[in-house]
């Protein structure tokens, strides 16, 4: 949606599905850099006033990028003879929670949509806002039209949701970093809530877990194709995310590779090694509503121990205050080190439950680059390390290389 000529490209897109005897729902995003845009001036204006109060205006501005959307593709739309018609979330409703900035859907009333797909429009509803139930307008987060979209795809049992994007689909990894990467026909549903809550960019994480929870089948397709490409190329295009497997379904004992450079390290040194520290430690970190991913606490010797977790580069700052000030004089411990140069790679694959191997092959590939690991965490489905953030496209490539994602499985 980034300009109007876009417009009326996604217009000439959706016109053909409409056409060839579906009924399509369509939920865009703001037009690109809009919503920064709104929200850099809501920002210069309040800065970092955050009170609930500010949020909900910050909301306010926010929804406007998708408002204006819904209107010029419903114009692009009926300019090429499709009938359509726009709502705001509002007016669906799409009802939500309070919480501005972050609200979750609570559900979704379909009979106005369902009525207006009847007489044979297309209809266009804004994506990432909702309504709470006091008639404050909210939004779901950065990125939530991925969440908008699932929602009401599940709302109204659709047979799927194509998400249109940049990117043409899931690749095994990054294919900025690795340029053998792959694009994947399927991969399952919890192999992508893996890769999105690990760092893969491609879906927002709500919108992974809602698929889940709704058993709705998402595609993940390039907004870049030509729109009049043949309809039926164009519905077995991209990377499908599925719940069973199916006879199409990729072997792999590894799917993918993801990595995160959001991650920042804290190590507390010479812990008293007796019982409630991890709670200690721990549950201020929590306290202060700081989300804590891996941690390891070392054995103890001569009554000591170490003690180590990873934050989101975000509250890195934030973590080393609160452990120096209030949490180093009252757990009795030596010292707070920080790290914030490092990052994490993990490997990915529902095969892993099957297969024995996989972790020490991960290990050995890093120790043949030379690469040390600092943490390690473990699913039944992924490894992660840690590791320093200089090795990372090197971690990455040769992990790809290891167990050969650039070749389709058997
Ligand atoms: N426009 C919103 C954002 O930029 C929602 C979205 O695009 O998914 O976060
Ligand atoms: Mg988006």
């Amino acid at each position: 949606m980034g300009s109007v000529e876009r417009i009326q490209k996604v217009a000439q897109r959706v016109a053909k599905w409409a056409r060839a005897g579906y009924q399509v729902v369509v939920v865009p995003s703001a037009m690109s850099g809009e919503t920064n845009r709104l929200l850099g001036m809501a920002n210069e204006i309040a800065g970092d006033l955050n009170t609930a109060k500010s949020l909900r205006e910050k909301d306010v501005v926010a929804v406007a990028g998708e408002q204006v959307s819904v209107g010029l593709l419903a114009l692009a739309l009926q300019a090429q003879g499709q009938p359509a018609i726009s709502f705001a979330g509002w007016q669906v409703p799409v009802q939500t929670d309070d919480s501005y900035t972050k609200a979750r859907i609570n559900s979704i009333k379909t009979n106005r949509v369902q009525d207006e797909l009847n007489e044979g429009k297309v209809v266009i509803v804004t994506g990432f806002q909702g309504i709470d139930e006091h008639g404050n307008v909210t939004t779901l987060g950065r990125g939530g039209s991925d969440t908008s979209a699932v929602a009401m795809a599940a709302a109204l049992h659709a047979d799927e949701c194509l998400i249109f994007t940049d990117v043409d689909g899931v690749y095994t990894t990054d294919p900025r970093i690795v340029a053998e990467a792959r694009r994947m026909d399927s991969v399952s549903f919890e192999e992508m809530l893996e890769m999105a809550s690990l760092g893969s960019k491609v879906l927002q994480i709500r919108s992974v877990e809602l698929a889940g929870k709704y058993k709705m089948p998402i595609r993940v397709l390039s907004s870049f194709t030509d729109p009049d490409i043949i309809l039926q190329d164009e519905a077995q295009s991209g990377t499908l995310i599925t719940f069973e497997e199916y006879e199409k379904m990729e072997k792999a004992i590894v799917s993918g590779i993801t990595y995160s450079r959001n991650e920042a390290k804290i190590s507390v040194l010479g812990v008293p090694d007796t019982p409630g520290i991890a709670y200690q430690i721990l549950g201020s970190v929590a306290e202060a509503n700081i989300d804590v991913d891996v941690i390891i606490q070392n054995i103890g010797k001569d009554g000591k121990t170490d003690f180590s977790f990873t934050v989101n580069q975000s509250d890195y700052a934030h973590t080393l205050d609160l452990l120096k000030n209030q949490v180093l004089s009252k757990t009795g411990a030596a010292e707070v080190l920080g790290d914030n140069k490092i990052c994490k790679v993990s490997v990915v694959g529902i095969g892993m439950r099957s297969h024995a191997g996989v972790a020490s092959k991960m290990f050995s590939t890093l120790a043949d680059e030379g690469i040390n690991i600092q943490m390690i965490s473990t699913s039944e489905i992924k490894i992660s390390v840690v590791i320093d953030e200089k090795y990372l496209e090197l971690a990455v490539r040769s992990l790809h290389k290891a167990f050969e994602l650039d070749k389709v499985p058997q």
